[in-house]
């Protein structure tokens, strides 16, 4: 018996990363999943890896869209009620930190806010309606970048911001519908996001210098807080929360110039 056995959970951005490896966690927790992402190639690879974990075709659906159209993001919801008859969890995962300052034009600004809040908003607002037949709950991935000011991913830091304002307003409105809704905040964890090269000199220059936890996290670690959030007994008496997973970077200060007593 898996504690997802019976739940019908939709994971954005399942093609790859946080996602893939959360629908991949799931699965082996007993759960009926809608994989989905733009690209067909990594989301049948996503299918063939749950299918080699343990989960059936009849469990598992997958949904090629973009999460900024709202005509995808309609789709998404209903073809996922329409095959499974229900929706117990949603899981937005889909995103992306795009580098920039706040030199750059709105247009910019508009495609990152787009991508990481907006799609995020609309996805909710389809899927309600569904949540409250089922009691079920949200789960968002936000960023360690939502709650410090990280001007060099400025869009994507006050995106990430917004979807962690998103989750409180979310978690209150809701919680008289039996819905809980939570945000897990990653630091640096090592996906497709960047190439392989890309996250060695991260870990090595920034990463382990500046995180008690001195390494990268992985999506499987990220899955299993996800997977917690998700799971209505053991976080029952959770909601509106954002759980930062970041090995402890983010509570980390730049050293006094005294050093310690001997
Ligand atoms: P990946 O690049 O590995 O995966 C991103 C996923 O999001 C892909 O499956 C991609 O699907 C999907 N996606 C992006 N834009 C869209 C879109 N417009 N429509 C549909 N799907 C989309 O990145 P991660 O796994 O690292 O990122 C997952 C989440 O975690 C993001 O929200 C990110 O902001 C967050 N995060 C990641 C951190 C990290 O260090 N890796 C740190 C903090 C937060 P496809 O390409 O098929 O469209």
């Amino acid at each position: 018996m898996g504690k997802f056995d019976g739940k019908v959970i939709i994971v954005t951005g399942s093609s790859s990363g946080i996602g893939r490896g959360t629908a991949l966690l799931l699965a082996q927790q007993g759960a009926t999943l809608t994989i989905t992402g733009r690209n067909t190639e990594k989301l049948e690879e996503t299918k063939k890896q749950l299918l080699s974990a343990g989960s059936t075709e009849d469990k598992i659906l997958v949904v090629v869209g973009d999460v900024t159209k709202e005509e995808d993001t309609k789709r998404l919801i209903a073809e996922t009620v329409n095959k499974f008859g229900k929706l117990d969890v949603l899981v937005n995962n889909a995103g992306g930190a795009t580098p920039c300052d706040i030199s750059q034009p709105l247009t910019v600004f508009d495609d990152i806010i787009n991508q990481n809040l907006r799609s995020v908003l609309a996805l909710c607002q389809e899927a309600i309606p569904h949540l409250k037949k089922t009691k079920g709950n949200i789960v968002n991935v936000s960023s360690i970048a939502g709650i410090r000011a990280m001007y060099t991913l400025a869009y994507y830091s006050i995106a990430k911001a917004g979807l962690d304002q998103l989750n409180r307003i979310l978690a209150i409105q809701l919680a008289q519908d039996g819905i809980r809704v939570n945000n897990v905040n990653p630091g640096a964890i090592r996906t497709d996001a960047m190439p392989a090269e890309a996250w060695d000199v991260v870990e090595e220059s920034w990463i382990k210098p500046n995180t008690p936890i001195s390494r990268v996290g992985q999506p499987v670690e990220m899955a299993h807080v996800i997977s917690f959030l998700a799971n209505n007994e053991e976080s029952s008496y959770i909601t509106g929360q954002s759980i930062v997973a970041d090995g402890g970077f983010s509570i980390n200060s730049p050293v006094p110039p005294m050093g310690p007593k001997t």
